[in-house]
Formats: C-alpha cells, structure tokens, sequence
C-alpha cells in the first residue's frame, strides 16, 4: 500500500530528524566547550581558517544527493549558530554584565552613593584654573545640596597650544575646596603613572572620552581602588564602552560609573549627539551606575535643563554639567559653561520636576 509506505519513509524521517537534533547538540556542547577554552586563552571565536578547512573535509566526504554548496550552505548556518553559541556564553561571563550581577553595583564615593535611590549631580567647572575659580563653584554646590564636585587638571586638548591644565597644582586646589566644603572630587586622568600621585587628592578618577580605549589607562585604573567615572569615547558603540568598563572590573576594581557624554554623528546643531537611548540599554546590559554628561553631549546652555530631565526619566543616576565662575572668560569649554546664579536656577527647576528625588522602589 501507498499510504503505508509513505508512513514507513516518514517514520524514518522523523528517527533521522532526532538524530540530527541529538549531533546538532553534541556538537553544540563541544562548541561550546571550545569557547570556553578560547576565551581562556584570549583567543578570537571566529576562525575563518578554520571554518574552512572544516568546510574542506565536509565537502570531501560528500556523495550527495545535496551539492556541494548546499552542503557548504548547510553547515556554514550550523557554524555560525555554534558561534553565536560561544559569544552569548562569553557575554554572560563579562563582569560589568546584568547576567553576571543582578543587583545594581552602588558606587561609595566616601558616603556619597552613585547608583542608589537618589540621582546625583556632578557639578564643576571644565578645568581648574585657580583657587578663587573652584572655591566660588564649591561653595554654589554646598548652597544647591550637590556633594560631587568635578575640576580638570589634566586636560586633553584637541589643540597643543590650547590651556593644558594645572597638573597636580590644580588637583591641589580640588582637594582643598572639596575639604572647605565638605564635597567629594571628581577629575581626569590622562597618564597611567599619575593615578597614583592623583589618588591622593580624588575621590573618584575620571577617564575621559579621548582616553576610553588607552588600555593601559583601564588596567592601571582596574588595579587602583579609587572608583572610576568612565566616559564614552567620541565615536563608541556601546558595546566597546562596556569592554572598556570591564578592562577595569577585570582588573579588581569593581566601582565604575559609566557616563555617557554623546558621540559623534552628521548633526552639528549640538557638539556630540546625545544618545539618550544608550541610558537604558546600559542599564539594562550592565549593573554599574549610568550618568550623562548634559554639557559636553550637548554643548549648549539653552537645552540643558529639557537633557537633564531626559536623562534622568531614561534611567540615568545622576548628570554630569559644567559650572564657571565667569564663562566667558573660562580657559577651555567657554562657550558651554554655565554661570553660578544660571546654575541655581537649572538646580531649582530639575529638583521641582522632582526627578532628583529619590526614586520609587
Ligand atoms: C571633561 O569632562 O572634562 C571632558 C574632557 O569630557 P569628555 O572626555 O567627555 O570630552
Ligand atoms: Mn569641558
């Protein structure tokens, strides 16, 4: 009968199908397995050489009735899953990963938390200058209730003949400020030989966004136990900015903030674009602390207020916003800097959209 023998041939079809699916996931194991001895030896997942002496071999070997490029095409898809296979497993072994970590990692700058309940301001002028400069911005943050106080001493021009910044002197003059006032300093660093030397006046060593893939910088901020304010490198995709934060993770140091500061794009209505969508995707794939840096994204005064709330309804825990004395007379990043009664206001207005709250459990 007909009917009988197509129930035969597809009886035997369904066998051979089981069979296929138990080699397909023996040979996903092993993949797997494979993966995990790369990763251990730093070794890339994709190779190319490899696949095709795989591929070779298989061609070799076959009678048909497939063609040869079916075959190729068949197992080129059985290839690709077993690699899509080790990279998932190895993002789930990143540590700044969620799927490491649940719980979100709270940053202890001395008792101010980054990452908790409450958002945080991080508030300062681009660079320090001198010490009248900071003391005038220190003591508008202690009247706004700010704790984090930002300052550049080391500077990373895009010109050489541009203000380079006071060095140690200006790390000095940030200490002493922060000490008057009861604030905690933020600044960057640039060289790896000078975190030692910095970490004795900050609190938390800023990686800038010129500075986001200097490995050296990571490892040598990975073995310091100062938390560590990274930033998004100009033209970043998230997922090299969470590669540059677990430079640091893997290191030891365990306390990073990530700050996003916007990337270059065609748009040049702003100086970077803000990308307000990296905020809860960074949330979501990493457990660390997300601020955004309203002024640097944007590089203008008049929207920083509508960008503070942006950031802060996207998830971000905390902004990031220049402050100046006298702007207009400011050595680097005058044109984007606020004045300090500008400053108030800004304050005043984003604490009465209540998103500097503490947030809703
Ligand atoms: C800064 O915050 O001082 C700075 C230079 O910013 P970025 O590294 O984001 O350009
Ligand atoms: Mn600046």
């Amino acid at each position: 009968m007909r009917e009988h023998q197509l129930d035969e041939l597809r009886q035997e079809l369904d066998e051979i199908n089981l069979k296929l699916l138990k080699l397909l996931n023996d040979r996903a194991a092993l993949a797997k397995r494979i993966g995990e001895v790369k990763q251990k030896q730093g070794i890339n997942k994709f190779d190319p050489e490899r696949e095709r002496a795989m591929l070779e071999t298989i061609v070799k070997h076959n009678d048909g009735p497939f063609t040869d490029d079916t075959v190729r095409y068949l197992f080129k898809q059985i290839f690709k899953a077993s690699l899509d296979l080790q990279q998932t497993s190895q993002k789930k072994t990143l540590l700044v990963s969620r799927e490491k970590q649940a719980a979100d990692t709270v940053v202890d700058i001395k008792g101010t938390l980054v990452g908790a309940v409450k958002p945080q301001v991080v508030a300062g002028p681009c660079s320090v200058e001198s010490e009248e400069q900071v003391f005038e911005v220190a003591r508008a943050l202690k009247e706004q209730g700010i704790e984090l106080m930002r300052g550049g001493a080391f500077k990373p021009r895009t010109s050489p003949y541009d203000f380079q910044g006071l060095g140690e002197e200006g790390l000095k003059i940030m200490r002493k400020a922060a000490d008057e006032f009861g604030l905690k300093v933020i600044s960057e660093i640039v060289n790896p030989a000078d975190i030692e030397m910095a970490e004795q006046y900050v609190d938390v060593i800023q990686i800038g966004a010129r500075n986001m893939q200097n490995f050296e910088l990571l490892k040598a901020a990975g073995a310091a136990r100062t938390p560590v304010l990274l930033k998004r490198g100009l033209s970043a995709t998230i997922e090299e900015f969470l590669f540059a934060a677990e430079y640091i993770l893997s290191g030891g140091n365990s306390q990073v903030i990530l700050c996003e500061r916007g990337i270059r794009t065609y748009e040049r209505a702003t100086r970077n674009t803000l990308d307000i969508s990296a905020v809860p995707i960074l949330k979501n794939e990493s457990h660390l602390p997300v601020l955004v840096d309203i002024t640097h994204s944007t590089g203008r005064r008049d929207i920083l207020l509508p960008c503070a709330r942006a950031a802060l309804a996207a998830g971000a825990d905390g902004i990031m916003l220049e402050v100046h004395p006298n702007p207009a007379v400011a050595l680097s990043d005058a044109k984007q800097q606020i004045d300090i009664p500008t400053f108030d206001t800004f304050i005043k207005n984003l604490r009465a959209s209540r998103l500097l709250d503490e947030k809703p459990a």
